[in-house]
């Protein structure tokens, strides 16, 4: 069963459209477990029926029009039960529908398995015998595996509207649904961004100029023949001839027609190279997907493999990857980096949409930090059929519309127009102190860490920068920086605040940021070597940052240091020996460095349970509650997949921040929170109730934030917090904070937080 399984799964993956899919299924479905009948069935919600879409088996010219009611039959058994049916001898069945429109004699064998999606059932895959057959297990979940690849495919058909199940259904209003990433509404015009030298991830573009094209394409391939001679040099001694064959047969495969001038003439009827390029390999390794050998099969990854050695020479060559960002784009990509999002110069980014990552990736929190909408975990994204269309991003709900018809647009300006109203609104307080209606003051610090020309909101009107995140400069280069372009780094942000203080975060690579120059392949990056634990292994990478944060701040005097990632009071003791060290050292050699007040993050549920041990050992605390929540919770803060179980409302959540502030009250430490929840106008009523010194955000947060605080009392957020205590979901605490703050006339906020 298991490779007939394969093949037909490497098939679905590469085909165009969900017909082709369909069709691939029921006749490889039919043939290898040797049935008369093998037909999809989908569910229109809408008429509620269930529409038979491919068949292989039945009359041609039933399908789209057959269409068995909701609880009817035994299609209808296996979408109640949402359970595979197998039974021999279906008309005996008490449930069994005879349907002649199908022109179906009377088939005793029947095996259904429903398609699901998100514990929906889009539908039913079916197999039909003329003779009676009860399925074997085998059978059952090799159709249960196919059904789930047809619940992917039928899920981005809909999306992307190319699926409209009933006839007089109108498509006015087609969106494809992600995560909300950043607030905000964008319009302009999709650039796909994709990673080098990865052919699935090229867009279908048009060809400026056929003959460059032709020319740079020719020059690839001549690239990858010289390379591979030279492979098969160096091999002279070392492999048999026969197996050098190889080489001959791939430097064949580049001489041939079916290759090279196959995609010489999609870029004459108007592709651009590397689109051509991806076609030409895909259709070719399909060929040999298709073949029953299996060593043949295998030359399909060979044809990929010479696919992405031409794209790579392709990419080096001049013109074809300088990407043009125009006025408006929109960085569309399967997953979009921080480093490509630094490539666009920002008075040109409208707006961002990932396939991949979710609203606490730092794409996303790069994007809130510099006011750009953003949209994530869009994992049915038509990747390569966006290039250069319009598009509107609604990062507010997670929606992105392609195309979309001029009254969608009409509403979208009017909500755009609404946004700058509030905008305005909320600037009427930018001079105004964070002071809740009873007096107290709660400062308000700006999370930053971005290289100088992306320079965020909120500068002024912060108390200061509660958390700079160092390892941002490090992604955008090639290499780690000196120590001298660190100080100069660094030095800029503590003047451009000084007075005001400074928290400077040690590096945080690992997890979701790796360093281009520094490749971390791990299995599990959020729960492997990351944050601290790279530095105290790499001493020599963090007494350099630690000797220019130093450095940066003599006589500014208003630098604090943080430490990321903290699971164990030696990591503290180690960084403090170290950072000690390099005071030390500097000072020997003559500068005037002063030692900083330094504190830890809380971002690690095992912190929590020693936070007094911590907060001795230090003189602040800060919470970074976007990874205390994934890791109390166990959710990847990356993963659509579990996005919806992401929540930092948790009551877990609420209990670990109120265990941390008792903690840290015991040795007097202050607390601050510098999560996305701090950024967010409702839980910052609950921080508030909980007794936090202070709270550090996104400058696009800020002012509403502050609008929240100075409209809200601290008896009253108490009050708050003590009901939020007393719920046992996270919806129901997300509920209680959206009245209190429609009551509060401040609903408005609700929708521009999050
Ligand atoms: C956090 O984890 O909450 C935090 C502020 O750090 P980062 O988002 O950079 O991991
Ligand atoms: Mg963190």
């Amino acid at each position: 069963m298991l490779d007939p399984l394969h093949r037909i799964v490497h098939e679905v993956n590469a085909a165009s459209d969900l017909n082709e899919v369909l069709q691939i299924i029921v006749t490889q479905v039919k043939q290898a477990i040797e049935v008369d009948v093998c037909s999809v069935y989908l569910t229109d919600f809408e008429r509620r029926d269930h529409v038979l879409m491919a068949t292989d088996g039945l009359r041609e010219e039933a399908v789209g029009k057959v269409r068995l009611p909701y609880h009817r039959g035994l299609i209808g058994l296996v979408c109640e039960r949402a359970e595979p049916v197998n039974v021999a001898d279906a008309p005996s069945h008490n449930r069994y529908l005879f349907t002649h429109e199908t022109g179906e004699t009377q088939y005793k064998g029947f095996l259904g398995v429903p398609i699901i999606q998100n514990r929906k059932v889009l539908g039913v895959l079916v197999v039909r015998q003329i003779d009676m057959r009860t399925f074997a297990d085998g059978e059952v979940t090799f159709l249960f595996t196919l059904a789930a690849q047809l619940a992917g495919a039928i899920t981005h058909a809909q999306a992307s509207g190319q699926l409209v199940t009933s006839e007089e259904r109108a498509p006015p209003k087609r969106f494809l649904q992600g995560r909300p990433g950043s607030p905000g509404v964008a319009f302009g015009t999709a650039v796909v961004v994709y990673p080098p030298a990865d052919l699935d991830a090229v867009p279908d573009k048009k060809a400026q100029d056929p003959d460059v094209e032709e020319d740079e394409f020719r020059t690839a391939v001549a690239a990858v023949i010289q390379d591979l001679m030279a492979l098969e040099d160096r091999f002279e001694d070392s492999l048999p001839a026969e197996d050098r064959a190889l080489f001959d047969a791939w430097l064949m495969m580049l001489g041939s027609d079916s290759l090279i001038g196959k995609t010489v003439q999609r870029i004459h009827e108007g592709d651009w190279a590397p689109g051509a390029l991806r076609q030409t390999i895909e259709e070719h390794a399909k060929v040999f997907d298709a073949m029953e050998d299996v060593y043949l099969r295998e030359r399909a990854s060979d044809v990929r493999d010479l696919g992405r050695r031409i794209l790579m020479h392709l990419q080096r060559e001049g013109g074809i990857q300088q990407t043009e960002y125009p006025e408006g784009t929109i960085l569309v990509g399967d997953e979009v980096s921080a480093m490509q999002f630094a490539e666009v110069p920002k008075e040109r980014l409208a707006g961002i949409v990932s396939a991949r990552g979710a609203s606490f990736s730092h794409v996303a929190i790069l994007a809130r930090a510099m006011d750009v909408p953003a949209v994530m975990g869009m994992s049915n994204l038509p990747v390569t059929r966006m290039d250069g269309r319009f598009v509107i991003l609604d990062g507010y709900v997670g929606r992105v519309y392609v195309s979309p018809a001029p009254s969608v647009v009409e509403e979208y300006q009017r909500l755009a127009e609404e946004d700058r109203e509030l905008s305005e609104e909320l600037r009427a307080d930018k001079d105004l102190p964070c002071e809740t209606t009873d007096g107290v003051s709660i400062p308000l610090y700006l999370n930053t860490g971005l290289i100088s020309e992306m320079s965020t909101s909120g500068t002024e009107e912060s108390a200061g920068v509660g958390l700079y995140r160092t390892e941002l400069p490090f992604m955008v280069r090639d290499s780690f920086p000196a120590e001298s372009v660190q100080v100069n780094n660094y030095r800029k942000v503590l003047k451009t605040f000084h007075p005001r203080p400074v928290i400077i975060r040690t590096l945080d690579i690992g997890g979701d940021k790796p360093l281009p120059y520094f490749p971390l392949e791990e299995q599990n990056p959020f729960l492997g070597w990351r944050g601290i634990r790279i530095s105290l292994d790499h001493p020599e990478i963090f007494m350099t940052q630690v000797r220019a944060v130093l450095r940066a701040a003599a006589g500014l005097d208003n630098l604090k240091l943080l430490l990321p990632m903290i699971s164990n009071v030696d990591e503290v003791d180690d960084a403090l020996l170290l950072i000690q060290r390099a005071h030390d050292e500097l000072t020997e050699e003559g500068y005037e460095v002063a030692m900083p007040k330094i504190g830890v993050m809380i971002e690690v549920p095992a912190a929590v349970y020693q936070v007094e041990a911590l907060a001795r050992r230090v003189d602040f605390l800060s919470v970074g509650t976007n990874d205390l929540t994934q890791y109390l919770l166990a959710v990847d803060r990356n993963n659509g997949r579990v996005a919806d179980l992401y929540d930092d409302l948790h009551p877990a959540v609420l209990r670990a921040l109120i265990q941390i502030i008792e903690g840290a009250r015991t040795y007097q430490r202050e607390v601050s929170v510098c999560g996305e929840m701090a950024g967010n106008p409702a839980t910052a009523v609950l921080l508030l109730g909980m007794g936090v010194d202070s709270l550090s955000m996104n400058g696009g947060s800020l002012l509403r934030v502050k609008w929240v605080l100075r409209s809200v009392s601290l008896a009253r957020s108490k009050a708050l917090l003590q009901a939020a205590l007393r719920c046992e979901r996270a919806s129901e605490v997300k509920a209680l904070l959206r009245n209190a703050l429609e009551e509060m006339g401040l609903g408005g906020l609700m929708r521009a937080g999050r």
